[in-house]
């Protein structure tokens, strides 16, 4: 006879929509069920989008590492006085930018600190800067925080300031600076961070300009699984109302050089059950997000590889330079090669595709 459990699975690969609680209940297995939730999201994630695992060649060009905030769990920003700083000028933008449209990328992607002297121009003319040096190259940059932070620089409103950045060739915005979208958990890692509200408000404002974002989670901290079902609640929400998501991309929290692990806010980081259930449950829940990501930067290859049996079908980009994760501690982030990937892909009895930013085929 079946049990709750295993009626549950049958159910949600049957298109049932998971509750929250239902949700809750698949987080929270510790046995062997694990593979059971694994293998239902594998399932799901055969009939959503096929067996191909995607990725796409991209570049990382982080302007600055000096931060107005002090995140808890950021291991990358400096502060005013701190050794190791840096900030490229528009040369130095420019030089990375050309670099990388020699390698052929479709995607330049910049997130940075957020620059003392920063106004919502600056952000435009990164942009602009970039485009000039590679044109045709996507770009995928910024987050709800940085907009935030440059409408507050430049008095203008959210939605103005996502006007000039798409003017300025803003092709597609991260959906990072979401972390867990839980106000007492976000007081907890990142008080000076926008709260709950403010992001989901950004995040739609840009989907209603034609601008469409990733979704992210950072877990492994001091959440609960409740909190990870909250947050996830959230974001199909918002797919509902707005299509904009492109992929949802579980970020594992890279502990090791954090202030929120120092202090002992923070334990070290999700474990390979947590990372599997995190992408697995994902696959369920979120009915109507046809990709979901797994970091081969935050999870390592060979958890990464695992997440693409457990419901991810994609893979990622290939980066080329890294250093948010580095930061925090991570290791061998800067670039991953498209053969490594194909040998991940087929060691799983899958095939390699490359993609654009918004999922194209190239
Ligand atoms: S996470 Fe972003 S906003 Fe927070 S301290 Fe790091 S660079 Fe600054």
């Amino acid at each position: 006879m079946k049990t709750l459990f295993q009626n549950l699975l049958s159910d949600v690969k049957a298109g049932h929509r998971l509750t929250d609680k239902e949700a809750h209940l698949l987080f929270s297995v510790h046995d062997r069920q694990v593979w059971d939730v694994a293998r239902a999201a594998d399932e799901v994630r055969e009939e959503r989008v096929g067996p191909a695992i995607t990725y796409v060649l991209n570049q990382n060009i982080n302007v600055t590492n000096l931060c107005v905030n002090a995140c808890g769990f950021c291991g990358f920003s400096k502060k005013t006085g701190d050794e190791g700083i840096y900030f490229h000028d528009k040369t130095e933008i420019q030089k990375k930018a050309a670099l990388a449209k020699t390698r052929g990328v479709s995607e330049i992607c910049t997130v940075s600190g957020l620059h003392p002297a920063f106004t919502a121009q600056s952000y435009a003319d990164v942009y602009r800067c970039i485009h000039e040096a590679a044109p045709g190259v996507h770009l995928h940059a910024s987050n709800p925080m940085e907009v935030a932070y440059a409408a507050k620089k430049s008095k203008m409103s959210t939605k103005d300031v996502l006007v000039l950045m798409k003017e300025a060739g803003l092709g597609s915005m991260c959906g990072t600076a979401a972390e867990i979208l839980v106000d007492s958990v976000r007081d907890a890692i990142c008080h000076e961070k926008i709260s709950t509200a403010e992001w989901v408000r950004i995040i739609k404002e840009a989907h209603r300009l034609g601008i469409p974002t990733t979704a992210t989670i950072m877990y492994g901290h001091c959440e609960s699984d409740a909190d990870r079902v909250s947050h996830l609640a959230i974001l199909r929400e918002i797919q509902d109302e707005t299509h904009g998501f492109t992929e949802f991309v579980p970020l594992s929290f890279i502990h090791m050089n954090t202030p929120l692990f120092r202090a002992g806010i923070a334990r070290a980081g999700a474990t390979g059950r947590e990372d599997l259930l995190m992408v697995a449950v994902a696959r369920l829940f979120l009915d109507n997000f046809k990709n979901i990501q797994v970091s081969w930067v935050k999870e390592g290859i060979k958890m990464a590889q695992l997440g693409l049996i457990a419901g991810a079908n994609d893979l990622g980009g290939t980066m080329f330079e890294e250093s948010i994760s580095k930061g925090a501690g991570a290791l061998n982030t800067d670039y991953l090669d498209p053969k490594e990937m194909q040998r991940v892909a087929e060691d799983v009895g899958r095939s390699l595709k490359r993609r654009t930013t918004l999922y194209e085929d190239i």
